[in-house]
C-alpha cells in the first residue's frame, strides 16, 4: 500500500490550522518530533472500509512493553487515533526517553514474529483477572461481561474496540513525539508505511542537522551539547566586554542653570558588536542619576543594523526623548518612553543620530518640570 507523503504534509498543514490551540498545548512539552501522518484519509482511499485496528493494537504492544520494562502496571487514561497521527495519554510521573526506545525495539521484534492477538470473554473482572494476573482495564468502567485482549505471551487489556489479529498487520512502529502534560505523557506514534516514511524524514533531519553543526551521527549530541556551552561562555565575555567599554566612556556636561551648576551629564557614542542588553542595562542604571543622558548607537556587523539607546532621568523635563527620535524623520525606526526610547537604524546613520541627539540636549535651556 503506497502513501503519498506530499498528501500527508498537505494534511498536517491543514490540520495545523484546524487544531492550532492543541499545538500550542503540545508544545510546551518535551518534542521528539512532529511528524505528522493521516491514515484516516489514505487508508480509505486505499483500502476501504479499513480502520484503525493496526494502529490500536500496536498501542497495546507498546503499553505491555513499557509495563515489562517499568515493572509497572500503567494507566492509559485515552487512546486517540485522528488525522494527524495517535496518541496515548499515559498516567505516570516520570518516563525516560531510554525506556520508550527500548519499548520501540520490543514492539518491532514482536511485529517481526508475527505475534497472534487472542480475544478472550469472561463472566466477571475477577474471572479475568483470575486468568490474567497483570490485567490492564480502566475497572471502574467495566460491569458484568469482560473481553480480554491478549497479545499472546505479552499483554492482556480489557478492551471493547477493533483489532488487528496479528501484530505482523502493524508492519512498523514508531514513536514521533513525546511531551509530558500535567501528570501524564502523551506518546505520539505512527505504524505501516506512515511509520516508515516518517523514520526516513527523520533520519534525513539528523545527517542535515549533522551538516550545520559540522558533527557525524556519532557526535551530533557532545558537538551541540559542546556548541551550547560555548555560545554561553562567548556571551558572558561579550557582556564583560561591553560593560568595560561602557564603563570607560567619561560623561560630557553640558548646559548650565541660573547658578552655573551644569544641566546634564551625557554618556554618548557610537560602538561595535558589544551586547545590547548590557546596553539597555548599563543606560537603565545610569538615568536613576538627576541629570544623567544617554546616548548609544551599537553597530552589528552580522545585520549591519544599528541599535540605538536614548534615555534620560525620569524627572528630567526639558526634553522628551520619544520626540527627539521621531525628529529623526527616516533614518531611524522605534520609540519607547518619554524618557527612554530604543531604535535601529542603518549602520551609516550611527554617528549622526548621536550627534544630532547630542546637539538637541545640549540646547536645552532647563531640565526643571
Ligand atoms: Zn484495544
Amino acid at each position: 500500500m503506497q502513501k503519498s507523503w506530499k498528501r500527508i504534509k498537505q494534511n498536517e498543514k491543514e490540520r495545523r490550522g484546524e487544531e492550532g490551540k492543541e499545538e500550542k498545548r503540545r508544545e510546551k512539552g518535551v518534542l521528539i518530533n512532529q511528524l505528522i501522518c493521516d491514515p484516516a484519509t489514505t487508508v480509505m482511499q486505499e483500502a476501504q472500509g479499513s480502520d484503525h485496528r493496526a494502529e490500536h493494537t500496536a498501542e497495546h504492544a507498546f503499553i505491555g512493553s513499557l509495563q515489562k520494562l517499568l515493572g509497572q502496571t500503567l494507566q492509559v487514561r485515552k487512546v486517540e487515533h485522528n488525522r494527524s497521527g495517535n496518541t496515548a495519554f499515559i498516567v505516570l510521573p516520570q518516563l525516560d526517553p531510554d525506556i520508550v526506545a527500548r519499548a520501540e525495539s520490543d514492539v518491532n521484534s514482536l511485529i517481526s514474529e508475527g505475534r497472534a492477538i487472542v480475544e478472550h470473554s469472561f463472566q466477571s473482572m475477577a474471572d479475568a483477572k483470575q486468568k490474567f494476573p497483570n490485567l490492564r482495564a480502566n475497572e471502574e468502567r467495566i460491569t458484568g461481561q469482560v473481553r480480554v485482549i491478549e497479545i499472546k505471551g505479552h499483554d492482556a487489556a480489557a478492551c471493547a474496540m477493533q483489532h488487528a489479529n496479528n501484530l505482523a498487520e502493524c508492519v512498523f512502529f514508531l514513536v514521533t513525539r513525546i511531551s509530558k502534560s500535567g501528570s501524564e505523557y502523551e506518546v505520539d506514534f505512527l505504524t505501516g508505511d506512515c511509520a516508515k516514511q516518517a523514520a526516513i524524514d527523520l533520519s534525513v533531519k539528523l545527517l542535515n542537522v549533522c551538516r550545520e553543526i559540522g558533527a557525524n551521527v556519532n557526535t551530533a549530541e557532545n558537538t551541540a551539547r559542546k556548541l551550547k556551552a560555548e555560545n554561553e561562555s562567548n556571551f558572558r565575555k561579550l557582556k564583560a566586554l561591553t560593560r568595560e567599554r561602557l564603563e570607560a566612556i567619561k560623561a560630557e556636561t553640558v548646559g548650565a542653570d541660573q547658578n552655573g551648576n551644569p544641566l546634564f551629564q551625557v554618556y554618548k557614542g557610537v560602538f561595535t558588536n558589544l551586547a545590547d542588553d548590557t546596553i539597555r542595562e548599563f543606560t537603565g542604571e545610569k538615568i536613576q542619576n538627576a541629570g544623567a543622558v544617554v546616548i548609544l548607537a551599537n553597530l552589528d556587523d552580522s545585520t549591519g543594523r544599528t541599535s540605538i539607546v536614548f534615555a534620560r532621568n525620569e524627572k528630567s523635563r526639558g526634553f522628551d526623548c520619544a520626540s527627539l527620535l521621531r525628529g529623526l524623520g527616516p533614518m531611524v525606526k522605534g520609540g519607547g518612553k518619554p524618557n527612554f526610547v530604543t531604535g535601529t537604524a542603518e549602520r551609516q546613520y550611527a554617528q549622526q543620530i548621536v550627534d544630532v541627539l547630542s546637539d538637541a540636549v545640549s540646547k536645552t535651556k532647563t531640565r526643571l518640570p
